[in-house]
């Protein structure tokens, strides 16, 4: 049996608004990852599956090895397809707005959120959701958005109506926001619901493969390439790999191929915290990931430094200047926090 997580007051609003809607529009982060995918396309089945007219809407495009998971086709880019995404989130019933917990995660699509009737529900993990959504299901303890989406269709009594594509795109968001259940992953309710999503009959090591080990060969060695590069800060116990826009064009980068990268240093013993600067290829901008293992807080060091946030753990942010300058405002980081980096925990 699984914990009621969420409040039975919000699960019955949203059962309400459910019942009476017929255009529902799901919406998820800009760069979408595993978990904006996973939990968007699952929540997607669900309704699709109740003859509701459903869409998802994201910002940008996502990583190749997220495009065989079913529904995936009919995602609508933001970006490419603006004034037809305009008019569906304008005449939406419901605005479902999953796994980011403030505007400026959904980029340009904020303003038509924002200025369209519908009615908004979020539904995320993030630490403090900012007020736009009339329902707030927001729970920072749970490790992937996807899951919540599991346990909301559940304790709306529709587990029997989650199809075997559900099943797998919710796996696929509970599996790549745990890095495969390596961490965040101790609830052991977690594997109660893997249980059920096996009983719909999906292949779990098929997924892991489809996501993990479909790279390209260039994406292989851009990898040696950076990790050749990186720096090791042995008295912060720290590591940091970067890759500029030429390093970028020169292993014919496509998105989604430094995925992954910035936990690499984490398996060097001692390193508990690493980070990743990349040169943004849409904007001009540094992007930063953060990333630590045990109790250091990568999202306070995001938002004091990098204009960012996040999960204790995972966290990121931006930065607009050189690839120089980005290094040294990390390195100004390590200073501050070294206390923090070297404490014995
Ligand atoms: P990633 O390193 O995978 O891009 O991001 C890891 C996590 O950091 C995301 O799930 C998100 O919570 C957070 N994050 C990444 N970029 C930003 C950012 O620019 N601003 C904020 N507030 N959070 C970010
Ligand atoms: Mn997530």
């Amino acid at each position: 049996m699984l914990t009621k997580v969420i409040e039975q007051a919000k699960i019955d609003h949203f059962s309400k608004w459910f019942e009476r809607a017929d255009k529902i529009v799901i919406v998820s982060h800009v760069s979408p990852d595993g978990d904006a995918i996973g939990s968007s396309l699952g929540l997607y089945h669900f309704l699709d599956s109740q003859e509701k007219t459903v869409n998802v809407i994201v910002p940008n495009a996502f990583p190749d090895f997220l495009r065989w998971m079913p529904g995936s086709k009919d995602i609508l880019l933001y970006d490419r397809y603006k004034d037809f995404a305009d008019k569906l989130i304008a005449e939406a019933d419901v605005i479902c707005c999953l796994d980011f917990n403030a505007l400026k995660r959904i980029d340009d699509m904020a303003d038509a959120v924002v200025a369209s009737p519908a009615r908004k529900i979020m539904i995320d993990h993030h630490l403090y959701p900012e007020d736009f959504c009339k329902i707030v299901m927001s729970y920072p303890k749970i490790s992937s958005t996807s899951e919540l989406i599991f346990r909301l269709i559940c304790r709306m009594g529709y587990f029997s109506d989650i199809t075997k594509e559900g099943a797998e795109c919710i796996y696929t968001g509970m599996m790549t926001d745990t890095g495969g259940f390596t961490y965040n992953s101790n609830n052991r309710e977690i594997y109660f619901i893997i249980s059920e999503l096996l009983s719909k009959g999906i292949d779990k090591d098929d997924i892991y493969r489809k996501v993990y080990n479909t790279y390209s060969e260039s994406r292989l060695r851009l990898m040696g390439y950076v990790l050749s590069n990186m720096t090791v800060y042995p008295d912060c116990n720290s590591a940091l790999i970067t890759l500029t826009k030429a390093e970028q064009s020169k292993f014919n980068y496509i998105k989604g191929d430094s995925e992954g990268f910035v936990n690499i240093p984490l398996s060097i013993k001692n390193v508990c915290f690493s980070c990743f600067l990349r040169e943004d290829t849409e904007k001009p901008m540094i992007k930063i990931s953060l990333r630590s293992v045990g109790t250091f807080p990568c999202n306070q060091l995001a938002a004091e430094f990098f204009n960012g946030g996040g999960h204790l753990n995972a966290s990121g942010g931006e930065f607009f200047g050189t690839m120089e300058e980005a290094k040294a405002v990390f390195e100004k980081a390590l200073e501050k926090y070294k206390p923090l980096l070297t404490a014995k925990s």
